[in-house]
């Protein structure tokens, strides 16, 4: 018997307090890699053979102060079931395949995604701080991603495109990147006087919160232009007061926060959920913005939640929420102008 309810098991190496790197970034080194490292730490029961295989392609990755926030013993932990790695991940099913969103096509050069108007969105690097099961791109050709080449190419694509307003630092997640790293981004962004937004699009203040450093937010505060950072949250759980508190530093700071989530089947299909994600982002300071649909990608599909379940939890929100914490369901279609909102 599993009990329900218990301590998670305390690693046993401990972190290197004696290094000059960033807490951050020694969170990040010595983040869970193993899935049976990961099933003893939170007492759960031994994990099936074809987990192993699941995360081959596509290796489990959790950071410590998120595993905090798992219930040990839990198999249906909402936390947990974003990150550990499932059989069913194996499985081919109709309809899902590697690049469902034609991200391929739309690379105008390597690591620069224009797709929308007026946005482009850049690989700024391949890494992230944790690996979501459901993620978009664990299909993405990331070997062949090269930040310091799409780099020195996003001068020449920012000044060929002049209807370009902003740009969205993406990934991965950009801010596993070093501050000094984040500052040449700023710096080629910002010499083009069209550029008025530097977006941001990452989940590491809410998976390391220690992420956002007094040198983050100077690197922020200083922008000549206007930072938004679009935050990743699925489940309130995630939003502890370690995040709230970061979040609120961001904010001081004159950062704009929003959030985008992925409706996923079995974590954040239900309206309580969904409400009570929207409560806890706007406690941090944080307005929702997109619930995305899942997008086809293989290995992905037992997280699906239908359109139909998707617009009906929309309508309950809808009903019991004030209009700015309901977020836009989307969804997001290759070759499309922009994403489609379907509720909200
Ligand atoms: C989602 C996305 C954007 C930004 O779209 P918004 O609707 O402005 O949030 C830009 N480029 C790409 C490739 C995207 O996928
Ligand atoms: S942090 Fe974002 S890009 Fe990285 S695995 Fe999770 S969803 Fe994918």
């Amino acid at each position: 018997m599993i009990p329900k309810t218990g301590a998670i098991i305390p690693r046993t190496d401990g972190l290197d307090e004696t290094q000059t790197t960033p807490e951050w970034q020694r969170i990040l080194a010595a983040a869970i890699r193993d899935p049976a490292e990961l099933a003893t730490r939170l007492g759960l029961p031994p994990l099936a053979p074809g987990v192993a295989a699941a995360s081959q392609d596509f290796r489990l990755l959790v950071p410590e102060p998120y595993l905090q926030r798992i219930q040990p013993g839990n198999l249906n932990d909402p936390l947990l079931l974003q990150v550990l790695p499932r059989t069913e991940e194996n499985l081919t099913v109709s309809g899902y395949s590697s690049d469902p969103l034609g991200e391929q096509a739309a690379t105008a050069a390597p690591g620069i995604l224009h797709k929308y108007q007026g946005r482009v969105l850049v690989i700024a690097t391949p890494s992230c701080a944790v690996h979501c099961r459901y993620c978009f791109r664990r299909h993405f050709p990331y070997a062949d991603s090269r930040p310091d080449r799409t780099l020195e190419q996003l001068t020449g694509h920012l000044l060929a495109h002049p209807e370009i307003r902003e740009v969205i630092l993406s990934g991965g997640d950009p801010l596993t990147l070093s501050d000094d790293r984040l500052a040449e981004w700023s710096e080629v962004i910002t010499r083009q006087p069209r550029i008025t937004t530097l977006r941001i699009h990452t989940r590491l203040p809410i998976v390391i919160p220690q992420r956002v450093t007094p040198n983050l937010l100077e690197w922020l505060g200083t922008l000549p232009i206007k930072p938004v950072v679009v935050l990743h949250a699925n489940h309130p759980n995630e939003i502890d007061l370690a995040v709230i508190d970061a979040c609120n530093r961001l904010s001081h700071q004159g950062v704009t926060l929003l959030n985008q989530a992925v409706l996923l089947r079995g974590v954040n299909d239900q309206a309580d959920t969904l409400i009570e994600l929207s409560d806890r982002l706007f406690q941090a300071g944080v307005l929702p913005y997109y619930l995305h649909l899942l997008d086809p990608v293989s290995g992905t599909a037992h997280f699906e939640v239908s359109e139909h379940r998707a617009i009906e939890l929309i309508s309950s929100l809808r009903a019991r929420l004030p209009g700015y914490l309901v977020p836009r369901l989307a969804r997001e279609q290759a070759g499309h102008p922009a994403k489609t909102i379907i509720a909200g």
